[in-house]
């Protein structure tokens, strides 16, 4: 049965044609003295992440910043982001997200291409960034914790007078390996970013936009305690999705600003830690990549703190292994466990499975698109596929990026009548659940024959004694690609032997793994995806 929207919650969105900065505002002006953001014992209130955005973006201005600059942000996810990510919307300015592990060479290509004039820098990353400055055209640099309190102390606390076009002007400027693999700027205005943080928004809590007498952005909702479980206003998070991607920026830090949900930060991924931050704080919702669900699964206080606060679990940046899932739904059976799926070239999120209690909800799909978004399954030709037919997933809305930044080309190939082109594979249902079923550039080609490497991971996972597992082609001139996996395993009596029966035992045989190693964890980046080209290289 297609999914619909419970009544009174409409089914598409009346989008405000207002700017990023009226998140921010709208924020201030609705949640007020609520804590927006903790980390270790310091905090700050809605107010207070606006008033300071406000003096960063005049300090901005003062220092000759004008609206169209780009600035990076290369720093670690903590309390100065927000106001440093604000500040530079509010200047009118464009946001350069940075992961700050980056080698100094991909850093200096990436900012290069950015032009960016300025940067804010923090920690460890600085001594990168001042390693390869001389390479780009940054000529302001900002450090957190030395003097970033002082670079806008003093300034006035209401924003800039800057126009802002929000269907041209750039919000943000986000690097990702993308389709094809080199980094490219995915160039995403004004009306990108809030345009997909609203369709993320409804699915997750029935929520309409409302436009302030002042221009600022807040919600209203008008779905039922009964049918949405996370109020506005009584959201809390622990925040683990670093913020230079889309899900943190987005999710993180746009979305918490809208439904007024509190954010506490933690340095790194350590299961009991967060299970006992979790307990705590009270949490209301966990969201991450699959590595953070598949490290709560395998902890042993999942079991015995007390999580009932808990009411909503979302996956996304990554496809979630069907066990994984499976052990929440034992965990939190009156919680909302659902999948999402999206990539830098839609701001976001393309689709996701409903919030709503009454929704359906099919495990192991990503759910079906946000309101006002298009999906289709086409052929290697480009010609559209009927549901349960096996494409490249295309999709069409509103959050799609307009173009590559300078890469006509790679835009040209991207991006087809308004359709992108997403290099990731993948089936619709007859209810228009879509779920993904591996990356173009990840299947392997076995004789001509396409072997997509998750279902192989899906076998392995479901063995007993196997955490995760990766799977991988290895060039052969007479063959093409072999499959190889690689498995970490939680009991040392399983051997190599009884998971390649398990495994080859039910496939057919082209599909076969040839070859299994065991290892101590598979490398997966900041933001959650495995690093098979690490894997590869292993070889
Ligand atoms: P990025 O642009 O870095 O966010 O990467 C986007 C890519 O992540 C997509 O093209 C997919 O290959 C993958 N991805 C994102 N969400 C999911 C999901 N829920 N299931 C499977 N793959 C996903």
């Amino acid at each position: 049965m297609p999914i619909t929207l419970p009544a009174p919650v409409p089914g598409s969105l009346d989008y405000p044609e207002v700017p990023v900065g009226a998140i921010v505002a709208g924020a201030a002006a609705r949640w007020g003295e609520r804590v927006a953001y903790r980390h270790h014992d310091r905090q700050l209130t809605f107010t207070e992440v606006y008033r300071a955005a406000c003096r960063f973006a005049n300090a901005l201005r003062a220092n000759g910043i004008a609206p169209g600059d780009t600035v990076a942000i290369h720093a670690p996810n903590c309390l100065a982001y927000p106001v440093a990510y604000y500040g530079i919307q509010l200047a009118g300015a464009t946001f350069v997200p940075a992961n700050p592990l980056l080698p100094p060479a991909d850093l200096a290509a990436q900012l290069a291409d950015s032009g960016a004039v300025a940067a804010v820098t923090f920690g460890k990353a600085a001594q990168t960034l001042a390693a390869i400055q001389d390479r780009t055209a940054v000529r302001l640099v900002v450090t957190v914790g030395d003097d970033f309190d002082e670079f806008h102390a003093g300034q006035p606390e209401t924003p800039p007078d800057v126009p802002i076009d929000v269907h041209r002007a750039l919000a943000h400027l986000a690097y990702t390996g993308g389709t094809t693999g080199r980094s490219k700027g995915v160039e995403l205005p004004h009306r990108n970013i809030v345009v997909n943080a609203l369709q993320y928004t409804l699915w997750n809590n029935g929520t309409v936009p409302v436009v302030d007498p002042a221009g600022g952005l807040t919600l209203d909702q008008v779905g039922s305690a009964d049918e949405w479980p996370v109020r506005l206003g009584t959201g809390v998070i622990i925040n683990l999705t670093p913020w230079f991607h889309a899900m943190g920026i987005i999710s993180g830090v746009n979305m918490s600003m809208l439904t007024g949900t509190t954010v506490a930060l933690q340095d790194g991924f350590e299961p009991r830690r967060y299970l006992a931050e979790a307990e705590r704080l009270r949490i209301t919702s966990i969201g991450g990549a699959p590595a953070l669900f598949a490290g709560l699964v395998a902890c042993p206080d999942l079991a015995t703190r007390d999580l009932s606060s808990v009411r909503t679990l979302g996956s996304g940046a990554a496809p979630m292994p069907h066990e994984t899932t499976r052990a929440l739904h034992d965990r939190f059976p009156d919680a909302t466990i659902v999948e999402g799926y999206g990539l830098t070239e839609v701001t976001l999120i393309a689709t996701g499975g409903p919030a709503f209690r009454s929704g359906i909800r099919k495990p192991g799909t990503v759910g079906v698109p946000v309101p006002g978004t298009e999906v289709k399954i086409v052929d290697a030709d480009g010609e559209p596929l009927p549901a349960g037919e096996k494409g490249e997933v295309c999709v069409r809305g509103p959050q799609v990026m307009p173009r590559y930044h300078n890469r006509p080309e790679e835009t040209d190939a991207t991006l087809v009548d308004g359709w992108l082109h997403t290099g990731d594979i993948g089936v619709l249902d007859e209810d228009g659940y879509l779920s993904i079923v591996d990356r173009k550039k990840d299947m392997l080609l076995y004789k001509g024959y396409n072997v997509y490497p998750r279902e192989l991971e899906e076998l392995l996972m479901a063995q007993p004694g196997v955490r995760q597992a990766a799977v991988v082609g290895r060039h052969r001139t007479d063959v093409g690609e072999l499959p190889v996996a690689f498995v970490v395993r939680t009991d040392e009596a399983v051997t190599d032997e009884s998971l390649l029966a398990a495994v080859n035992d039910n496939v057919l045989p082209y599909k076969r793994i040839r070859e299994l190693y065991f290892v101590d964890e598979i490398p997966v980046s900041a933001a959650g995806k495995v690093l098979k080209r690490e894997l590869r290289a292993r070889l």
